[in-house]
């Protein structure tokens, strides 16, 4: 790497305001000389975090983190310091020397990212060439300025199958590095690489302070057909890799962060295209999704900036479930959630053309609905409030999600609501909420602190029972991944979502399971040390002890289980996957009949439900015949 000179590191010291990076990651507040808020670092309820403005420097009372500027990014991105430099260069709008080859001691993910980097220029660049030019029409035919295909950092693909591969590797990049970074692929029978993305513009996914992690490719109009005939795909995302995953990372964050904090409010649309053509229309707190439903750390992601989150969906099928299932997602993370559905066959990026973007705001000011609203119009429209059953399910469901809102006063108002669109008194709708707040303090991923309503409180010393709910694939996951570190957190969390855990101990373990292998050092001695708090340090040596205990005392069958899992971890890690990715289809699949049995017992359409039915048993057949293997390398 090019030398960076203590002058320039100076410099990039003075331009970087603490409490305006760590912003970037957490809502702060100020606080007398200080300003102070959630941890980035561990999860917490009450803030402990704090910011010291006068002498730049951070500090948690609950983890004990703490530094300047530089130690936070490098912590908070899981970069080394050179790259600290640069991203906090980039963001204050300071020059450094161009960067050569990654040097010989950076770790594999400080290779990665050097290698996504150059990307990133590399197709920016092509863009202006003259094999950049269709994409330069296609991008002006939708009205994309320069201004913004810079700020987004738009590029081009080109044509051919080694064009990125040979100007990588000409500057020193490894073809393992750029394959691992989903930007080349092996061809098969081991004869070399070639490009992952070819003719598409691309658009460079983010992380908040910029540095890339991966790309969106779209096809241009008049795009040859694959070798087979059949239609390119449209949009290619890079796969799940080490430095990239998609359930975490929100398009547009890092462009539209100041408007979000200034609005408290984030807009969520389903594509880039949406969001660059809304930011170019001054609707700049607007970020996307990458290719999935709102997710649990999406959710928090938004958290850091916004107290609501508006959803925008395409009126059809489809994106009315997608937004249902994002309102669950949004309120159990703790976001207000309003929901926009745009008129039938047009999307942001068609109505700001074609209407105006003040059109837009008005629609997303005056149009939006609030939850209750939405679910209840959703099951007007389908008919459900004709009849008495189909009302009862319907006001069940939508009590369900006010249910979930976290602020007492907030539920209250949405409970009214309900009883008026639903035409009930409220005193109706009371006890439901009950019986669901009831149901949620005893569902099983609670803390077992919570269950305790039954007034059995004769002996108030005795701490509660530690029961973690886990299944027992769990149990052998978070083992093998602490007894095998790095190499089986890559292979079990590249393959298995955050929120396929349960929640609780165990998904917080995962967590910083995860955490810590994205900052390149898994330590298990950190939680079975307690580092990551009590819950995770009872859950990291019951995991742990487990065999010894066994061993020890030679339990027959469970034993033999556990010699089994030394020998071939992998292999019994993928089968534990498996089974905890079936029971989890499984438990959806039955709810879904459930709601089936209701539909069709209340007379009502249930193609749609029929339809999401036969998804999922498709989706149980290929996790039956292990597709889930190769879905990180589609
Ligand atoms: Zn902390």
């Amino acid at each position: 790497m090019a030398a960076i000179s203590d002058d320039k590191i100076a410099e990039v010291r003075a331009a970087s305001d603490l409490v305006e990076v760590v912003s970037d990651y957490v809502r702060l507040k100020k606080q007398g000389g200080r300003f102070v808020g959630l941890c980035p670092f561990h999860n917490e309820r009450s803030p402990s975090f704090s910011v010291d403005p006068k002498n730049n420097l951070y500090h948690c009372f609950g983890c004990k983190a703490g530094g300047d500027v530089f130690t936070f990014v490098i912590e908070k991105e899981g970069v080394g310091f050179l790259d600290a430099i640069r991203l906090l260069a980039e963001r204050a709008g300071i020059a450094l020397p161009e960067e050569e080859a990654p040097s010989p001691e950076a770790t594999e993910k400080e290779s990665m990212l050097a290698a996504l980097r150059f990307a990133a220029r590399f197709y920016f660049e092509q863009l202006g060439t003259d094999g950049g030019k269709r994409a330069r029409e296609y991008l002006a035919g939708r009205g994309f300025t320069r201004e913004s295909v810079k700020t987004f950092g738009i590029g081009y693909a080109p044509d051919g199958w080694d064009g990125l591969l040979a100007a990588a590797t000409r500057a020193g990049h490894k073809p393992e590095i750029l394959e691992r970074a989903g930007l080349v692929r092996a061809r098969q029978g081991g004869g070399g690489y070639y490009d992952v993305f070819r003719d598409r513009v691309l658009f460079p996914i983010l992380s908040p302070v910029g540095k890339v992690l991966g790309f969106g490719g779209r096809t241009l109009p008049g795009a040859r057909p694959m070798p087979d005939g059949a239609e390119p795909a449209k949009y290619i995302n890079t796969s799940e890799t080490p430095v990239y995953h998609k359930a975490e990372v929100l398009y547009g964050l890092k462009q539209a962060k100041t408007a979000i904090r200034a609005a408290e409010e984030a807009v969520l649309v389903e594509g880039y295209a949406d969001v660059v053509a809304l930011h170019e229309a001054g609707v700049q707190n607007v970020v996307a999704a990458s290719g999935t439903a709102l997710t649990v750390q999406q959710v928090r992601l938004l958290r850091s900036y916004a107290r609501t989150v508006v959803l925008l969906y395409d009126a059809d099928n489809a994106g009315q479930m997608a937004a249902a299932r994002g309102i669950h997602t949004a309120l159990d993370g703790g976001l207000g959630v309003y929901l926009l559905t745009l008129p039938t066959g047009s999307d942001p990026d068609s109505f700001v053309r074609q209407f105006g973007a003040e059109a837009f705001v008005n629609l997303i000011k005056g149009e939006r609905q609030d939850f209750v609203g939405f679910l209840t119009d959703a099951a007007r429209r389908a008919g459900r409030l004709d009849t008495p059953e189909g009302k009862a399910a319907a006001a069940g469901e939508i009590v369900d999600a006010v249910s979930r809102v976290k602020d007492p006063v907030a539920q209250d108002a949405y409970l009214l609501r309900a009883a008026a669109a639903l035409g009930v008194p409220d005193a109706t709708l009371r006890p439901l909420l009950r019986d669901r707040l009831r149901d949620r303090r005893h569902a099983p991923a609670a803390p077992p602190e919570a269950r305790s309503s039954t007034g059995d409180d004769e002996r108030p010393n005795t701490p509660p029972p530690t029961v973690v709910v886990m299944r027992p694939e769990e149990g052998d996951l978070l083992r093998l991944m602490l007894q095998h570190g790095a190499p089986m957190v890559e292979h079990v969390l590249g393959r298995m979502a955050i929120d396929e855990f349960s929640e609780g101990p165990v998904r917080t373990l995962v967590e910083a399971l995860l955490a810590q292998f994205e900052a390149g050092r898994v330590d298990p001695a950190a939680f079975t040390g307690g580092q990551a708090g009590e819950a995770v340090q009872r859950l990291a040596v019951a995991v742990m002890s487990e065999q010894h205990a066994l061993s020890e005392r030679g339990a027959a069958k469970r034993g033999k289980e556990i010699e089994r899992q030394d020998a071939q971890p992998f292999a019994v890690a993928t089968s534990a996957m498996k089974f905890l990715k079936l029971d989890r289809v499984e438990e959806v699949i039955a709810e879904l009949r459930h709601r089936i049995g209701a539909a069709e017992g209340a007379g009502q359409d249930i193609t749609a439900l029929t339809r999401e039915l036969i998804d999922l048993n498709e989706l149980r057949r290929q996790i039956d015949q292990n597709a889930f293997l190769e879905w990180n390398a589609s």
